[in-house]
């Protein structure tokens, strides 16, 4: 049977699954009603549960009728700490938490595949290895993944996942080559100087007006260090020191993100942020410690994945609407631990508007209505990309 037809078969039942998860959101790390509910569908479709030691999330493994390679399907599970207001009747129905960024999408689209894949695994030649990742909106759900060292479970090959995109019609999906999401990483700067009398600047050493050059100094990094072709940003968010006009302080704090497109210069920026903070410190007589928390890498999708993805696309929802996506999102995803990490791959975006202007909120928004007949969709194209690769 044609992939389409395969899905379309089930395309009410996973409609009421998703509004079933959609109504009881679970927080990072606490999925844990989420988490029974994936493992008992999966024991239902046949497909074997890896126990790798997660608290939450799943791995799942369909094991082909012939040997072959591995194809990792990922998707995240999680929901975020916020309020529905859409007046849905399957709203949240708990307080301050809901499923804005389409995590409930995710995980059921994966289960429709796990459902489908499972009934064809004679088919395949190799295997597919399904993650229901936890926690992706703390960015700390995949490395769990890698902490439980998934990758000796179920030797992934390649990595596909969707994320839902409200910009897009759903029945559509977008594309996008090379980078498509920003690392993101977070500093903190404490500069040391010496306080004292505002009227005798010679007997003392000024943070404020270290921290100030050091700051004008930073704005270099992204305009002089990065490779244009490359988007970059650089943002000092806060900053706290003194506090009275005619008194020189003893310290300031500010702090930062970074966030970039390419690994490489991501880290040369890095290194370019360290020696600004100590040279312009040093330059004035004062010191100065950084505190960097390396968060996700750039997400950077494998242009032969993306081939791939796109002629399974027009195999099941048709050229007509594929949109090949022209610019990145500065945007982090975790999904970018597991590729190209542990082999290459590629997520694309899935299609989740209509003609109700509130499907176009946009993602993270209360108010946003993600059209769940996006779900046939992303699991039509992810199913076939599946068959194609897995093909004898
Ligand atoms: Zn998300």
């Amino acid at each position: 049977m044609d992939t389409k037809k395969l899905v379309q078969q089930y395309a009410a039942e996973f409609v009421e699954i998703r509004r079933h998860i959609h109504r009881h959101p679970e927080l990072s790390n606490q999925e844990f009603e989420t988490t029974k509910l994936i493992r008992e569908k999966l024991t239902e479709y046949g497909v074997e549960i890896c126990e790798i030691g997660l608290k939450t999330g799943v791995l799942g493994l369909i094991h082909g009728g012939k040997p072959g390679k591995t194809v990792a399907i990922r998707e995240d599970i999680d929901a975020l700490p916020m309020p529905e207001l859409t007046g849905l009747p399957y709203a949240s129905e708990v307080e301050g938490v809901c499923h804005s960024c389409g995590h409930d999408i995710h995980t059921t689209t994966l289960l429709c595949c796990a459902k489908v894949l499972s009934e064809i695994k004679d088919e395949l030649a190799g295997n597919v290895a399904l993650i229901f990742q936890p926690a992706e909106e703390k960015g700390t759900g995949a490395q769990q993944f890698v902490d439980c060292r998934f990758y000796e479970a179920v030797r992934p090959d390649v990595f596909v996942g969707l994320h839902v995109s409200p910009e897009f019609p759903a029945g559509s999906i977008g594309l996008k080559k090379g980078p498509a999401n920003a690392s993101s990483d977070m500093f903190s700067v404490h500069v040391t100087g010496k306080g004292g009398h505002g009227a005798h600047p010679e007997n003392f050493i000024d943070p404020i007006a270290i921290s100030a050059y050091m700051i004008t100094q930073l704005q270099t990094v992204v305009s002089r260090e990065n490779y244009p072709v490359y988007a970059a940003v650089l943002t000092i968010g806060s900053i706290h020191g003194g506090k009275a006009g005619n008194v020189v302080p003893d310290f300031v704090d500010f702090s930062g993100t970074l966030r970039s497109l390419n690994h490489e210069y991501r880290m040369k920026m890095v290194e370019a942020i360290k020696r600004i903070v100590k040279s312009c410190a040093e330059g004035m007589r004062g010191s100065a410690e950084i505190t960097w928390e390396s968060g996700l890498p750039p997400l950077v999708n494998n242009d032969e994945v993306i081939d791939g993805l796109r002629a399974a696309a027009e195999k099941t929802i048709g050229a007509d609407h594929i949109v090949m996506v022209a610019n990145p999102s500065v945007g982090s995803e975790d999904f970018s631990v597991f590729f190209p990490e542990y082999g290459p791959g590629a997520q694309f975006r899935l299609g989740s508007g209509n003609d109700d202007p509130n499907s176009r909120n946009g993602l993270h928004n209360s108010k946003n209505i993600f059209d769940d007949s996006c779900i046939e969709t992303g699991a039509s194209v992810l199913v076939q990309y599946v068959r194609d690769f897995l093909s004898a």
